[in-house]
């Protein structure tokens, strides 16, 4: 029998469920994945098309081969297969509303189709509150199953993979590398190898330290499924505070499950309204608003495609606090820039800072100059992003309206934050 393994937010050989059982089950394994324009990847393209470069050699490594086709997913998989004469198709599942659709519609298909898990650590829908509901609301209770459910986990490991020979496995187009992250699972098991070495030790204490830069930068590897979030998490086991991270992404994944319209509508609170504020929302998105902190951030995410987690706090904040602008508006420009971006994070995170998510302090006080004199106490992080003060000192980077002559070039306050 010849099995399809379709790939989309899993793109690595090691700890794939969905790619294991078929290389156990099928005499013949085709791996497949579809540039669907329904999924325009944006800035992320070059990051996936380095991450498909990369599957592709680890496949052959392995005896196989990437098949790579263009348009809809489903129609092109359904293609492949009468091709082949295939009937079962296996995939990785996953939250979103679009991925959802497109794993109903493979369901309806006169195939078999069969879904792993292996986009979070614990599947969306395993935990269950004790109290009732079909997810949960709160993070903490979630964790403390989370972490029981998880140490039960047992790693697939990669295996050798028979493609049928003489098939036409479609070119992949050539991309934009991103500078400073390329994409792929050789890098990411790179970059996790050495974050566990000399990293993770520094996380506790050093990860709210905007200059010092001291998280994993793992983020856009996850996003894509170049690390197997599982065995990261078994992997950096002996550190709760990283771990805990890894569980606030299953936590929203699980959430993003429940309320596949998170990218959409408030989670909590619908009546809750904002204001649309062109003029603030593109001084906020070029950096410009005239707070530095968040000037910082928001020039490092148009440079980078990737913002420290304290300055997208900070930004987000801001932007949905102060300027009062909706946060569908901010998570839509973070949705086009990061390389992480993902849905159940991306959302999740601002319903959360809007008091419309899963925050159990949706009031809590938010000061952005408080924040930056804790977390960028010397003003690196706003001297590395905003070169207009790159030459002042610790008592004025962060407030440059209080010299008697600002900085040229850098401009007034947008809001009346003190
Ligand atoms: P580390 O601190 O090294 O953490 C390790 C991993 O844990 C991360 O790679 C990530 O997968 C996960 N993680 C860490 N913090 C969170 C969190 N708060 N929620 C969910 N997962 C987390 N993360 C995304 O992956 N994609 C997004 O689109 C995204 N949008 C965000 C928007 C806002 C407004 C905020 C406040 C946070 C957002 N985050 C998002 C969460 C977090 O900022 C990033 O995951 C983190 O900064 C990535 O850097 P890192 O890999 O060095 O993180």
């Amino acid at each position: 029998s010849t099995a399809i393994v379709l790939f989309n937010r899993d793109l690595r050989v090691h700890d794939h469920p969905a790619l294991a059982a078929a290389c156990e089950r099928a005499e013949r394994v085709v791996p497949l994945f579809v540039l669907d324009p329904a999924v325009p990847a944006g800035q992320r393209t070059g990051f996936l098309l380095e991450c498909l470069a990369d599957l592709r050699a680890s496949l052959r490594e392995r005896g196989g081969e990437l098949f790579v086709r263009h348009g809809d997913t489903v129609r092109e998989t359904m293609r492949l297969a009468a091709e082949l004469g295939t009937e079962t198709v296996y995939a990785s599942a996953d939250v979103s509303s679009f991925a959802r659709r497109r794993e109903e519609r493979l369901a309806a298909e006169r195939i078999e189709f069969l879904c792993f898990p292996g986009v979070t650590v614990v599947p969306p829908d395993e935990l269950r509150p004790s109290g009732g509901g079909d997810h949960y609301r709160v993070f903490t209770p979630y964790w403390r199953e989370w972490t029981r459910r998880n140490r039960r986990w047992q790693l697939a490991p990669p295996r050798k993979i028979r493609t049928p020979p003489g098939l036409d496995a479609g070119p992949l187009p050539a991309g934009r590398p991103h500078p400073g992250m390329p994409g792929g699972e050789s890098q990411a098991r790179d970059r996790a190898a050495r974050w566990l070495r000399q990293g993770l030790s520094g996380y506790a204490d050093g990860h709210d330290d905007l200059a010092g830069d001291r998280t994993s930068r793992l983020s856009p590897y996850l996003r894509f499924g170049c690390l197997s979030p599982l065995e990261l998490a078994c992997r950096a086991g002996h550190s709760v505070d990283f771990v805990r991270q890894l569980c606030w992404r299953d936590f929203h994944h699980q959430v993003t499950y429940a309320f596949p319209r998170i990218n959409r509508e408030n989670y909590r609170h619908p009546e809750r309204r904002w204001r649309h504020d062109q003029e603030a929302l593109q001084a906020w998105q070029a950096g410009m608003t005239g707070l530095p902190i968040v000037d910082a951030g928001m020039r490092q995410l148009l440079a980078e495609g990737w913002m420290h987690n304290r300055a997208r706090l900070i930004v987000a904040a801001y932007l949905i606090r102060h300027l009062g602008v909706d946060w569908r508006d901010g998570a839509w420009h973070f949705w086009r820039h990061l390389l992480d971006g993902d849905v159940a994070n991306n959302f999740g995170n601002w319903q959360w800072v809007a008091g419309t998510g899963n925050d159990t302090r949706p009031n809590r006080g938010f000061n952005p100059l408080r924040q930056a004199r804790r977390y960028d106490p010397a003003g690196d992080y706003v001297r590395r992003y905003v070169p207009e003060l790159a030459g002042l000192p610790a008592a004025h980077v962060h407030e440059p309206w209080r010299l008697p002559n600002p900085p040229a070039g850098y401009p007034a306050r947008l809001d009346g934050t003190d």
